[in-house]
């Protein structure tokens, strides 16, 4: 009989042999730079896959040949990503920023321009402006508030329509929950794509992957991830992944092998520890995160919650966020009245959430956007974006829901200019 098993079913065992591994029930770190050949034919004949020298035949698998290659840890978590986000293939790295970079760099040549949607993660905005822009790769920002005609209208007018060749987006957009249609991208992408030069799509989702989201439904050609955070989920390591279409994936994973960006056997043994409970550590994390939200939200110190929860039904942001994102996730920020003196008193005044940058684990993180995450953008485009001083960023995490809104309720109570002394946690807790 056959059956269909759901990702999470399978994360305990999926892509693994214990009979390979004298039983053992978990797969071993393959502590090991290289692999022994059992003939010479045999190495003969896993250097020519490797090398593409031939096809693969009928039901014939890469052979183990030295770890920058491919190493058991490696493929088993690769094989066990691809099942989120329903990808042919899948290639992780040392970090989030290998994992974009290397992307980045495959598909974009000097000459070429770049779509890219603002704000993004520090680093990859450092890496377009700088690296991108000191080997001529020309790129263009685009923001939530853009229209599909605004957009190709910007590209036109650039002069280098011709010449675009990546579109690379980050949704929801970090730290203010921003939204960008991937459909959308996907049209324009059509639009100036020709016989010979396919225009690629690249979505970071690590905000809302690989649970909550699955940009290659929308129309993006790859997912690109931070593993740091809700895939590993413990703030214990640095990891990246993409995946998509084995075309694409072949090209991705031929660099990493010369550019040597892979993963430690013992970093992938790690996360394949982490992706059994990734969905129902992310899962708490989202029903914390709602009801922390609406805590704050009827706080009189909060001006704002930017939550994906708390969208205006009638908005036109919650018909996107209905066909893109299946939860609000478990990321949220708020602007607090005063600004940076009040927002500094209430994290310097925070005692079960931990003050640091990062996301998507266990424990709740909070931050302060302007002075730290996006301290490099400048201050009008800041303000732009609606990282004020008086903006917060929270990760929620896995504790104890009560805890994490008395937490920030006494961290709020202690900031100057209370309005209300009276505001009391039990009246809170019977609105969220
Ligand atoms: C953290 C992060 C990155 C970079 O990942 P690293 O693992 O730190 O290299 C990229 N994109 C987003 C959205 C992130 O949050």
């Amino acid at each position: 009989m056959k059956h269909k098993f759901q990702a999470e079913s399978l994360m305990m065992t999926y892509g693994y042999k214990p009979e390979l591994s004298e039983g053992a029930v978990k797969p071993p770190i393959f502590q090991t730079s290289t692999f022994v050949f059992k003939t010479a034919e045999q190495g003969k004949a896993y250097f020519e896959l490797a090398y593409g020298l031939r096809k693969k035949e009928e039901n014939e698998e890469q052979g183990l040949i030295y770890s920058r290659i491919n190493n058991p840890n490696l493929e088993i978590l690769e094989n066990r990503l691809c099942l989120w986000d329903k990808a042919d293939d899948c290639a992780v790295f040392e970090s989030g920023m290998s994992a974009i970079s290397t992307v980045l760099l495959e598909f974009l040549k000097p000459g070429d321009l770049l779509l890219f949607s603002s704000p993004v993660y520090g680093g990859t905005d450092h890496f377009i402006h700088h690296y991108l822009k000191s080997v001529g790769v020309d790129s263009i920002g685009i923001t939530a508030q853009h229209s599909q005609a605004e957009i190709i209208k910007l590209i036109e007018d650039s002069g280098k329509a011709d010449k675009l060749a990546f579109i690379f987006l980050e949704t929801p957009a970090n730290p203010t929950n921003d939204l960008i249609d991937i459909q959308m991208c996907k049209h324009i992408a059509n639009h100036f794509s020709t016989d010979s030069k396919q225009v690629v799509i690249g979505v970071d989702n690590t905000y809302m992957g690989p649970i909550w989201s699955h940009p290659l439904e929308h129309g993006a050609d790859l997912v690109i991830y931070s593993a740091t955070k809700y895939i590993g989920g413990h703030s214990d390591l640095i990891a990246g992944a993409v995946l998509g279409n084995a075309t694409y994936m072949n090209r991705v994973k031929v660099l990493r092998t010369f550019l040597g960006n892979m993963p430690s056997p013992h970093t992938c043994w790690l996360l394949l520890r982490s992706l059994e409970t990734m969905k129902i550590r992310m899962e708490q994390q989202m029903r914390n995160a709602r009801k922390v939200a609406a805590f704050l939200n009827s706080h009189p110190l909060v001006d704002k919650v930017y939550y994906l929860g708390l969208l205006d039904e009638a908005s036109k942001d919650y018909e996107l966020y209905k066909r893109q994102y299946s939860s609000p996730g478990a990321m949220l920020s708020f602007d607090i009245k005063g600004g940076e003196k009040t927002a500094f008193q209430f994290l310097n005044q925070l005692r079960l959430i931990k003050m640091a940058v990062s996301l998507g684990s266990t424990e709740s993180l909070a931050q302060h956007p302007a002075s730290m995450t996006h301290a490099g953008v400048c201050p009008e485009k800041r303000q732009k974006m609606n990282i004020t001083d008086s903006l917060i960023r929270i990760s929620v995490g896995v504790e104890n829901y009560q805890d994490l809104i008395w937490d920030v309720e006494q961290a709020l109570g202690t900031v100057d200019e209370v309005p209300s002394k009276q505001y009391k946690v039990e009246y809170a807790m019977n609105e969220v």
